[in-house]
């Protein structure tokens, strides 16, 4: 049977802007003009975070295909037609961001992309769907009063029911903080890059692990030289049997407390180094000292191998661990995956992102709730600022 082509189709102008009465190809829906374009680039991939739930982690595309703007008032998330989460408007202007832009907004001028992130946290128990979709009730100024509130269903997807790839930690030890890791902060979860043709987020699922002293501070000493800090110099170890896909050993050391001027884009992990863990998981450690890379392009390396040094190399404000896995070997134009690490101790949690970036900045002792007895955790990812503890070789 031939394909249906239809041509010299006339742009209806949104006046109307509403139902078009006419039932498409033996479906009982009617056709509807839908100015909000939505669309799931990269399906999420579910995995177990750290607090015994599942997490769906994803980017619901939005074009504003209209000549006015567009102001989505609810987002509901529907997991196999249920629905698995509702945002508000004033929850979709924290998690809505314009293309190319590092703020929130609540609404999409015409003619303009956004990228609404979603996280989905499953009921203890719940099955995984395998289909998503969403409803998105919206308010298009270029339609005709009375025809300006529409409801859209539209960003289907398949959840990615790719095994997720379990691996040893990169770190040995205690007092590790998991700063900016999934699911809700901003730095890596967000950090989208055009590059290639399409829009990457590999970092979506990186920590930046850094560490607490036994007073909880990040740094004692001048803040501006590395070996103050609690992590710089600490072991950095393979996360699993794997081959060396590339490294770096040659960046110089950056001064801490500010972000060095005029870095590349390939600069920026500073030395580094990227490990093929097999089926298409690839795992990146950044900004380690220079001269403490031991590894090289086509090394075998064994898990709990020391592969380099903690440092403060490449675009970095203080030493810390980048890690994060993803689906190629390249640090940048990649997808970024969910990893489980098999066995791990959470000794307690700060208050955020703003109380952890405070002692960061200033070395004061970080607010730590603690956990007691430690929780003993298997088979997850850390979630963001807990405080964790390795098993030490
Ligand atoms: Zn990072």
């Amino acid at each position: 049977m031939p394909r249906l082509r239809r041509h010299s189709f006339c742009l209806p102008a949104l006046a109307v802007l509403a139902t078009v009465g006419v039932s498409a190809f033996g479906s009982d829906a009617p056709e509807q003009m839908t100015p909000l374009l939505l669309s799931v680039p990269d399906a999420p991939v579910p995995f177990n975070g750290s607090d015994g739930r599942t997490h769906l982690v994803y980017e619901l595309a939005m074009t504003n295909f209209s000549s006015s703007v567009i102001a989505p008032e609810k987002v509901e998330v529907l997991g196999d037609g249920k629905v698995l989460e509702t945002l508000d408007a004033a929850a979709i202007a924290t998690r809505l961001q314009p293309a190319g832009q590092r703020e929130s907004a609540a609404s999409l001028p015409r003619s303009t992309a956004a990228l609404l992130f979603l996280h989905v946290i499953l009921e203890s128990g719940a099955p995984i769907p395998n289909q998503i979709t969403h409803r998105v009730t919206l308010r298009a100024a270029a339609a005709p009063p009375g025809h300006q509130e529409l409801i859209e269903t539209g960003g289907a997807t398949t959840v990615d029911r790719q095994p997720v790839v379990v691996i040893g930690p990169p770190l040995q030890g205690s007092g590790y903080i998991s700063a900016d890791s999934c699911c809700d902060a901003t730095r890596h979860t967000r950090a989208v890059l055009p590059i290639d043709g399409r829009a990457s987020i590999s970092q979506r699922m990186a920590v930046d692990w850094e560490q607490v002293d036994s007073e909880r501070r990040i740094y004692a000493g001048p803040r501006e030289k590395p070996e103050s800090y609690a992590i710089y110099g600490k072991p950095v170890i393979a996360v699993a049997d794997a081959t060396v896909v590339d490294s770096a050993n040659d960046q110089r050391t950056q001064t801490p407390g500010k972000f060095p001027s005029e870095i590349t884009p390939a600069e920026a992990d500073g030395n580094f180094v990227i490990l093929d863990l097999g089926q298409h998981r690839y795992a990146l450690y950044a900004h380690m000292q220079p001269g403490s890379v031991r590894v090289h392009k086509g090394d075998r390396v064994t898990r709990g191998e020391v592969i380099g040094l903690v440092g403060n190399t490449g675009n970095t404000i203080a030493p810390h661990l980048h890690f994060q896995v993803m689906d190629g070997p390249s640090s940048l134009a990649s997808n970024g995956l969910p990893y489980e690490i098999d066995s791990f101790e959470i000794t307690g949690s700060t208050p955020g992102t703003a109380a952890f970036d405070k002692a960061e900045a200033e070395g004061t002792p970080l607010t730590i709730t603690h956990v007691s007895p430690p929780k003993a955790v298997t088979d997850s990812l850390p979630l963001d600022q807990l405080v964790i503890s390795f098993p030490q070789r």
